[in-house]
């Protein structure tokens, strides 16, 4: 039988099954085997990784999955798909779909009891861009014991994911993400490959779980805090826009300027030039000097 992604099986499935998209839950579909091979290809799937998907959809990328790797849990948020992938997956022993929304979802528990005894476990999906930073972040700050992730999504977010210090991509985004992986775009995808075109480009971003942060802070909470605030106001500088943003900043500025010094970061830099090594020693600084 065709893969499911071929336009002609797809548009088969979704006819016989009287589907119609839900644009508020994010379906794209895709429609082209070719790609579905490179995102497999790039997740470097064996029969000893296991694989997370969020949103299955009609299980284009599930079966590609459930070929090239030992085990796929698939969480699909929408009810009406799941006579679908009954189907659809039916040739495949080793997919399990969840209906439940992922940000909902006990990920790490599921985890546990899906994936004991694999060497590897990867995410790797075509996410909902309505959610796509919620559904990367949660995962990583819940800590979920994956290898790394290959994910489909806008463009413009790979591009903020993977920017580097001193580009206008650059910001908290690309710090939160950094702080716990290794980022890298793996190759941008046409609006032609889905099914409706979404109105953005795409691309394929590959995270590599790091084994320790990027940085070593003792209060990641505040770390995160600061990164955001230094970014709150991109044209001014990292003073500024730590005065305004701190709690207490107006009162403690010389306790501000005190901790810029001691981090040997000049106050009238903007935060978009600072590494993460950086904030880090900055953050130390601050907590050091009673901000
Ligand atoms: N994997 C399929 C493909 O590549 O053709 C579909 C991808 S489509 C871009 C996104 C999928 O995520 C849809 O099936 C949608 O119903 C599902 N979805 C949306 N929000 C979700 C959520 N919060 N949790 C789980 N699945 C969700």
């Amino acid at each position: 039988m065709k893969d499911i992604a071929t336009p002609s099986r797809t548009k088969d499935i979704l006819a016989r099954h009287g589907f119609s998209f839900k644009k508020s839950l994010g379906q794209n579909f895709l429609i082209d085997p070719n790609i579905l091979h490179r995102i497999t290809e790039t997740a470097g799937l064996t029969k000893e990784t296991g694989v997370i998907e969020i949103g299955p959809g009609i299980g284009a990328l599930t079966e590609h999955l459930a070929r090239a790797a030992g085990k796929v849990v698939a969480f699909e948020i929408d009810q009406r798909l799941l006579p679908i992938l009954d189907e659809t997956l039916a040739p495949y022993d080793n997919v399990k779909v969840i209906n439940e929304d992922v940000l909902k979802a006990d990920v790490k528990t599921v985890v546990e009891q899906e994936f004991a005894g694999f060497e590897r476990l990867m995410v790797v999906a075509n996410l909902p861009y309505y959610v796509t930073t919620p559904i990367i972040m949660k995962l990583l700050e819940d800590k979920i014991p994956v290898n790394g992730f290959v994910v489909m999504l806008q463009k413009e977010v790979g591009d903020r994911i993977s920017a580097k210090p001193s580009s206008k991509e650059y910001g908290s985004l690309s710090i939160a993400v950094q702080y716990y992986t290794e980022a890298s775009i793996a190759f941008i995808v046409p609006k032609t490959v889905f099914m409706p075109p979404p109105n953005v480009d795409s691309a394929i971003v590959k995270l590599d779980v790091r084994e320790q942060p990027a940085v070593q802070v003792e209060n990641e909470d505040f770390f995160f805090q600061v990164t955001r605030t230094s970014f709150a106001q991109r044209r001014k500088t990292i003073l500024n826009n730590l005065v305004n943003g701190l709690p207490g900043g107006k009162e403690k500025k010389d306790h501000l300027l005190a901790a810029l010094e001691e981090a040997e970061i000049d106050p009238s830099r903007r935060g978009e030039t600072l590494s993460l090594a950086e904030f880090a020693r900055l953050t130390q600084a601050l907590e050091a000097n009673g901000i």
